[in-house]
């Protein structure tokens, strides 16, 4: 009975964080409230901005153009959002753009549109075309939750069992690493983490679709 009743409520659980992603069709497995993505991602990004060299975008020319082209990117994915009638899916979003001076080829953006290029990225896209096709693979990882789903098969069943709530309580540092994790930040800094293929297939595709719109 006891059984029964566990699986009951695991197969509910799955149905409830089963959704359908209204762009691209795609059913996704997220456990996490788009909410509690946003305000984990407020909280790495400010520190993550703390711990390294902002390049400031008022004196710098390429800070310039990484603000100049996300605001571009950002405006084309609301205008698109707003014409279907899915504004609601970018609830919350306060876009940021950031340079940061660093070595590493790498580029991010978090749920709630927290971006940031890393200068050593720019020598390999070299004009701000490229950069475009590199930013609006990223945004599109965090539009369409990409993290949260990462995110959600890392600590699924720990979830499932114990609630989000005391889960997060219980084990931050854990919570916290799978969110890095998810966003390719985590304790392996160098490697290549293995993001799903289709993952990266959506990215690249709607990608290519933003910057085209951003012109
Ligand atoms: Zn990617």
């Amino acid at each position: 009975m006891t059984r029964k009743i566990t699986l009951l409520f695991l197969s509910a659980a799955l149905l409830i964080s089963c959704s359908q992603n209204a762009v691209t069709g795609r059913s996704q497995f997220k456990l996490l409230p788009e909410s509690e993505m946003q305000s984990m991602a407020v909280q790495q990004y400010q520190q993550f901005l703390s711990e390294n060299k902002v390049v400031s975008s008022s004196v710098n020319k390429d800070a310039e153009m990484v603000r100049r082209v996300g605001q571009r990117i950002s405006k084309v994915v609301e205008d698109y959002y707003a014409k279907k009638g899915l504004s609601s899916t970018l609830e919350g979003y306060k876009w940021e753009y950031n340079l940061v001076d660093s070595k590493e080829a790498n580029a991010w953006c978090m749920p709630g549109g927290k971006i940031v290029v890393y200068t050593g990225l720019l020598p390999i896209t070299q004009n701000e075309a490229a950069l475009a096709v590199v930013m609006g693979h990223e945004v599109t990882h965090a539009i369409f939750q990409h993290g949260n789903e990462r995110m959600s098969q890392q600590l699924g069943t720990e979830v499932l069992g114990a609630g989000l709530q005391v889960a997060l309580a219980n084990k931050p540092a854990q919570t916290q690493n799978a969110f890095m994790t998810a966003f390719g930040l985590g304790s392996q800094v160098g490697v290549l983490l293995p993001f799903s293929r289709k993952h990266e297939l959506e990215a690249d595709h709607y990608g290519l679709l933003w910057a085209a719109m951003a012109g």
